[in-house]
């Protein structure tokens, strides 16, 4: 398994914090951090301070699955500056809760091989440049299941 410690370059930003739990070892896997309703049971993402089903405001962190179905997806042509194009957007679903869609880029795969009830996993990967101060926007995304952790960017 290749090397999975997670830091950015001077040239690189995470898109937002607090989405991802990160590798700590080589044999882990990066995985995103959700929330999960202590009394329903709901899960979102990202982690939100109160349920949106019940209202409740006791919502335990948890990590969802490395692996998710392609529920559904666009192929995304146009777009702001910054995106490499064309865009493969992907709601996703996973075991964790059959409720929830987790919105994804997905990467290493040609748009036209795409399927929906396809098995994809997590990477993280560069999701878009930052026309504003030309930064890679690093975050997560996901790839059909192959087993490599984290691309070359
Ligand atoms: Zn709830």
């Amino acid at each position: 398994m290749e090397q999975t410690r997670i830091k950015l370059e001077e040239n690189e930003m995470w898109v937002r914090e607090n989405l991802l739990k990160l590798p700590e070892t080589p044999d882990e896997s990066p995985r995103l951090i959700a929330g999960k309703c202590e009394s329903c049971g709901d899960v979102s993402f990202p982690q939100k301070e109160r349920c949106g089903v019940c209202s409740c405001k006791n919502i335990n962190q948890i990590y969802l699955s490395r692996t998710a179905k392609i529920y559904s997806y666009t192929i995304v042509h146009r777009s702001v500056p910054g995106y490499q194009l064309p865009n493969i957007v992907a709601m996703l679903k996973f075991k964790e809760d059959d409720s929830l869609l987790v919105i994804s880029q997905i990467k290493n795969i040609a748009p036209e091989d795409v399927k929906s009830g396809m098995e994809v996993e997590l990477i993280i990967d560069k999701l878009s440049d930052n026309f504003m101060t030309g930064k890679k926007v690093i975050g997560y995304a996901f790839q059909p299941t192959i087993g490599d952790i984290i691309r070359e960017r």
